[in-house]
C-alpha cells in the first residue's frame, strides 16, 4: 500500500471516532507513515522539523493515536517508549528488543510460529474459555552494534 493509501485509511479510521487528520495529527500520522522503524517521541519531532510543531503537541497527537490504536506504544526498560503504527495499518510482526541501546527490529518472517501460536490460542480458547484477539511476542537481547564492542574489548 502506497502512503496515501494507509493515510487514507487513517483519515478514515480517525474520523469513525469521531476525530479530524488535520494539522498536527496528519504531519505525525505521514511521519510514522513513511518512517518503516520504531520512533521515540523526540525522533518523530525532529523529522517533522521542530520549528513547526512544538513538542508537548507530538507528545499529545502520539498519546490520542495510542488511545485510539492508531499506534502502538513499545515500552522498553531503558529508553523513552517508541512508536509505530498498530497492525490495523502496518502487517503483522514481533520484535527484537536491544537491552542495550534499546533498539527495536522486526521479525515476521517465521510462519511456524504463527501456525503454532494460532494452535496454542485455539487450546487457550477451549482450556480457559480465553478468547485471543492479539498476540504480542518480544525477544530481548543485544543488537550486532551493542555486541561488536565487547568482542574486540
Ligand atoms: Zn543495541
Ligand atoms: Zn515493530
Ligand atoms: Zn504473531
Amino acid at each position: 500500500m502506497s502512503t496515501e493509501d494507509i493515510l487514507k485509511n487513517i483519515r478514515g479510521f480517525i474520523k469513525g471516532k469521531g476525530y479530524f487528520l488535520t494539522g498536527p495529527r496528519y504531519d505525525v500520522a505521514k511521519i510514522l507513515v513513511e518512517t518503516p522503524t520504531h520512533m521515540d517521541a523526540d525522533e518523530v519531532h525532529q523529522l517533522l522539523g521542530k520549528a513547526r510543531v512544538d513538542a508537548s503537541t507530538v507528545y499529545r497527537v502520539l498519546n490520542l493515536f495510542c488511545k485510539l490504536r492508531i499506534t502502538r506504544k513499545i515500552v522498553i526498560d531503558n529508553g523513552p517508549a517508541q512508536f509505530e503504527l498498530s497492525e490495523r495499518f502496518l502487517r503483522h510482526h514481533h520484535h527484537l528488543i536491544c537491552k542495550h541501546c534499546g533498539k527495536v527490529v522486526n521479525f515476521d518472517e517465521y510462519d511456524f510460529l504463527e501456525s503454532d501460536l494460532s494452535k496454542l490460542e485455539r487450546l487457550f480458547r477451549r482450556k480457559y474459555h480465553f478468547i485471543v484477539a492479539d498476540h504480542k511476542i518480544e525477544f530481548e537481547g543485544i543488537c550486532a552494534k551493542c555486541e561488536e564492542p565487547r568482542r574486540k574489548g
